[in-house]
């Protein structure tokens, strides 16, 4: 088992790993920036090391800082969190050349899972469908001409190093694309040092469904799926487990096939296979796979009883997959919703400032995983996700009732925050009925600004 682990990341994630460590009787070092001396994740582990200035750049992906803070307080292991450093291959190796344990996939699997362009290699070579679109890297304009006739419009290019819903266009027509391909490319390369684009068909009106895999290296099982198809400029604010659109061989065959890809790469630590699932054609494809953990872990965690954290360290440990399939079981249904310090009434506005009080919701199947406490200063040099609040009841609807209760329960003061969209969204018969997709929060929120301003005003 660890030892000592230092958290290579801030806020709410920060706080589930420590939470997860201490569980396990590992002890925890928390890095921080100048900004955050006093955040919650700092505030709660056994040591502190300040790696620098406020920026990102210069403390959270600073890899020299956070080996040399690791090797100066004697930690055995690094855990990356998400985001940041999470999915860098060359941090996962730069741990293991230090002689410390990199607590996710080996900086091999990271390059090979975590670009996306080879990543849908690797699921086409293990058989999973992957939307139609380029086979590799697409190097211009003539090259993706061919690809057009494939693909026909709308299409999408990407990135080949993106995430967090960034790096993705739409064109819908063939000057559109003339003049979207060269502006991804630029873009590509400033957000993420690496201009590389390929292409895919737009799959309309698809749900997001997600595979959660553990594997050790050798065997591999999965825990059920989560759906995130409550999504706002391609970012998740709304996700549940089980999926309410598939069927059980649907599910069965999902299932399947993200763990046949997870054996196939090897795959050890905690994982997410992505995919987008047509309902109306009954078809699913697979997007990404995300070699980390995933914000909206805790649904999984709620309807199998399964700490996925400490899974990781375990695996990490060196411990094999002490789980098998046939021992990972679903009861009921879990919701999580995204709290970030946005204006939801001002089009998403960042809100930072600082929590003048704080009320929090409890009671049968609430989880509240956040960064907050009363009197703290939220900055505003980050992500905005401040808490994520997660319930659990017998069955979808019950599920519903019980976030109403617990967003009734919360109160944040001295913030804006994005729960009036979630109280309006509870509320929506739409919702209830679960005839969504990824599209679909866009037009809500087109066609709802009063429910939202309304449930503001509560
Ligand atoms: P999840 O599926 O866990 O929600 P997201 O794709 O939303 O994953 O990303 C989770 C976090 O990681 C977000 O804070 C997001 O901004 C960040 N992130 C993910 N990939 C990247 C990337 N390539 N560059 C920068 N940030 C990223
Ligand atoms: P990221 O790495 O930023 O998470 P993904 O490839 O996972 O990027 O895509 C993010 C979201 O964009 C998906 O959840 C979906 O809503 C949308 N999307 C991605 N690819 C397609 C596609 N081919 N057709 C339709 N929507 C897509
Ligand atoms: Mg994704």
């Amino acid at each position: 088992m660890l030892k000592k682990l230092l958290i290579a990341n801030r806020g709410e994630i920060a706080v589930r790993v420590i939470r997860a460590a201490r569980d396990l009787g590992i002890r925890t070092v928390a890095v921080h920036s100048d900004a955050d001396a006093e955040a919650l994740h700092v505030l709660i582990a056994d040591e502190t090391v300040n790696i620098g200035p406020p920026a990102a750049k210069k403390s959270y992906l600073n890899v020299e800082a956070i080996l040399k803070a690791a090797a100066d307080t004697g930690c055995d292991a690094v855990h990356p969190g998400y985001g940041f450093l999470a999915e860098n291959a060359a941090f996962s190796d730069a741990v293991t050349a230090a002689g410390m344990v990199f607590v996710g996939p080996s900086g091999d699997a990271i390059r090979l899972m975590g670009d996306k362009v080879a990543a849908r290699s690797a699921a086409a070579a293990a058989g999973v469908p992957v939307v139609p679109g380029s086979t590799g890297r697409v190097a211009g304009i003539e090259e993706a001409r061919h690809i057009l006739t494939e693909t026909g419009f709308p299409v999408m290019i990407k990135a080949a190093a993106g995430g967090g819903g960034r790096g993705i266009r739409i064109a819908g027509n063939l000057a559109e694309f003339e003049q979207a391909f060269p502006q991804a490319e630029a873009e590509a390369l400033a957000a993420f040092g690496d201009g590389g684009l390929y292409m895919e068909k737009v799959i309309g009106q698809a749900r997001h469904i997600e595979v959660q895999v553990l594997g050790d290296g050798t065997d591999a099982v999965h825990c059920y799926e989560r759906e995130c198809s409550l999504q706002r400029r391609r970012q998740k604010v709304w996700e549940e487990a089980p999926s309410m659109a598939l069927s059980d061989r649907v599910r069965a065959e999902l299932c399947a096939s993200a763990v046949r890809l997870a054996r196939e790469v090897g795959y050890s630590g905690a994982g997410t296979v992505e995919y987008l699932y047509d309902d109306a054609a009954d078809r699913f494809y697979f997007i990404e796979m995300n070699t980390r953990i995933q914000v909206e872990h805790p649904v999984t965690e709620m309807i199998t009883g399964i700490d996925l954290v400490a899974e990781m360290l375990r695996i990490a440990g060196g411990e094999k997959l002490r789980l098998r399939q046939s021992d990972i079981a679903v009861r009921g249904h879990a919701i999580e919703v995204r709290l970030n310090a946005e204006d939801p009434v001002n089009n998403f506005a960042p809100f930072p400032g600082t929590v003048t009080g704080l009320r929090l919701p409890g009671g049968p199947g609430v989880r509240f995983d956040s960064m907050l406490y009363a009197g703290y200063q939220v900055p505003p040099f980050y992500d905005s996700l401040l808490a994520k609040l997660i319930v659990h009841a017998e069955d979808r609807d019950g599920a519903i009732t019980r976030l109403t209760r617990a967003l009734g329960e919360l109160q944040i003061d001295g913030l804006k925050t994005t729960k009036p969209l979630f109280l309006a969204l509870a509320d929506d018969p739409g919702v209830r009925a679960g005839a969504v997709h990824t599209r679909w929060l866009e037009g809500w929120l087109d066609a709802h600004a009063g429910a939202v301003a309304a449930a503001a005003q509560l």
